[in-house]
């Protein structure tokens, strides 16, 4: 609140593609794609006019006793993407409520199938879940967790595969089964007692966007299945096409228990998460004994708006081979920012498929807002993590406005 006083909110008026613009006209170059959410730009026609279809029938109706085609549509779509193996959907309306939804259920089919001591979590070093009480507890951001400490519930944190992280000399897949030693051993000693283990595959975004070898995705799912301890796949920044494939777990290429979608689900239109899970999960479920179901809801699940929203982003994917025609994007993304990586002050440059990322060495400890404000000022809506900066445009960047996001950042980082 203090920080706008001297720096001002920039009013969005309107957007088109990349762009947003404020109310003098002034663009910005949305290269951190709102957070994460836009895929396709903002303004999408056919997202637009998938919503505005619906608008015309009904907005709302509750999914209790009650079911419509744009939901068991998306249902069947997401769990083809799985290759039918994540065969049940549960929705909520964002990702935080996403993942209480699937630490609740891991809990419950653990109690269901008569192993109730299983109630234990285990997350990454610097995993990001989501800011409610059950997603924070499995979160390992100081900054975010430190003040609710006492409200938590405790969680253990398996060392994180960053590769930052690595010794010198030791490649990124050495360090991935290093990690995975120490997840081996924790299994080892308090498997009985573990529901589940979170991740976010791949990318740990929040962290500051930390990439890992796919090899501990592979380890960590033998571990899991070794032990009866659930894996929550948290793609809910990392899906829909991000690291280069659909699903990041596709890299390994693994199947977990739960997966968690959201962020990308409806193209950044509108809040709407899911949960899928394995047949066997559900079987779990399917019971006489009410006490037996999962008894939780949420008032918008499965919103029809933003199933139509998320079914014409499943559309566009199809239409335009985004998966494909994003390995050029990313490979334009590679070459123009290479002048950046050999930055004297930059370190780590790294790419995940739609995702680059760097740390800029400086002195400064408000290195962070005033890279922003700098941003702003060259039509960029950028948000550094501490001083890790990022890129993590909608898919709809065109060559030349890679550019601009390229080359003027570079000129920040001379001046900063
Ligand atoms: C953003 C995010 C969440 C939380 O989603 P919200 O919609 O902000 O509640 C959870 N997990 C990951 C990996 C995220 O990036």
């Amino acid at each position: 609140m203090k920080h706008h006083e001297r720096v001002p909110l920039i009013p969005i008026a309107r957007g088109e593609g990349v762009w947003l613009y404020d109310f003098e006209g002034r663009r910005y170059l949305d290269g951190i794609s709102s957070w994460w959410v836009n895929l396709f730009g903002h303004n999408n026609l056919r997202i637009n006019r998938a919503i505005s279809d619906q608008l015309g029938k009904f907005a709302h109706t509750m999914l209790a006793g009650c079911t419509h085609e744009p939901v068991i549509e998306l249902s069947e779509r997401l769990s083809a993407l799985t290759g039918g193996k994540l065969g049940h959907c549960f929705y909520g309306s964002d990702g935080a409520s996403a993942i209480e939804i699937a630490l609740k259920m891991s809990f419950q089919y653990w109690r269901n199938c008569g192993h109730s001591g299983k109630d234990r979590y285990i997350s990454l070093q610097n995993g990001y879940h989501g800011e409610t009480i059950g997603a924070l507890s499995v979160t390992d951001v100081r900054l975010f967790k430190d003040t609710y400490a006492p409200l938590l519930r405790p969680s253990e944190q398996m060392p994180t595969p960053d590769t930052r992280r690595a010794e010198p000399g030791e490649s990124p897949r050495d360090f991935a089964f290093r990690c995975a030693r120490s997840l081996a051993a924790w299994l080892e000693e308090h498997g009985d007692e573990t529901a589940a283990f979170i991740l976010e595959p791949l990318v740990q975004c929040a962290a500051g966007m930390a990439m890992y070898d796919a090899e501990y995705l592979r380890q960590a799912r033998a571990l899991c299945a070794q032990h009866q301890v659930h894996l929550i796949a948290d793609e809910i920044a990392v899906g829909f096409g991000r690291t280069g494939t659909f699903f990041a777990c596709e890299q390994a290429p693994v199947t977990p228990d739960f997966l968690c979608l959201s962020k990308g689900l409806t193209g950044g239109y509108l809040p709407l998460s899911v949960v899928l899970a394995r047949p066997e999960i559900y079987q779990a479920f399917y019971d006489d004994d009410i006490a037996h179901g999962f008894l939780h809801s949420h008032s918008y699940t499965g919103n029809p708006l933003a199933c139509r929203a998320a079914l014409a982003t499943l559309e566009i994917f199809g239409e335009d081979k985004v998966i494909e025609s994003n390995q050029g994007k990313a490979k334009a993304m590679r070459e123009a920012t290479r002048a950046i990586a050999q930055h004297a002050k930059v370190k780590n440059f790294r790419q995940c498929g739609m995702i680059c990322a760097f740390e800029v060495e400086t002195d400064d400890p408000h290195f962070g807002e005033h890279f922003r404000e700098q941003a702003t000022a060259a039509e960029l809506l950028l948000r550094p993590i501490g001083n890790t900066v990022y890129f993590m445009p909608p898919y709809v960047i065109d060559a030349a406005e890679i550019e601009v996001l390229a080359s003027r950042t570079l000129k920040i980082i001379d001046s900063t």
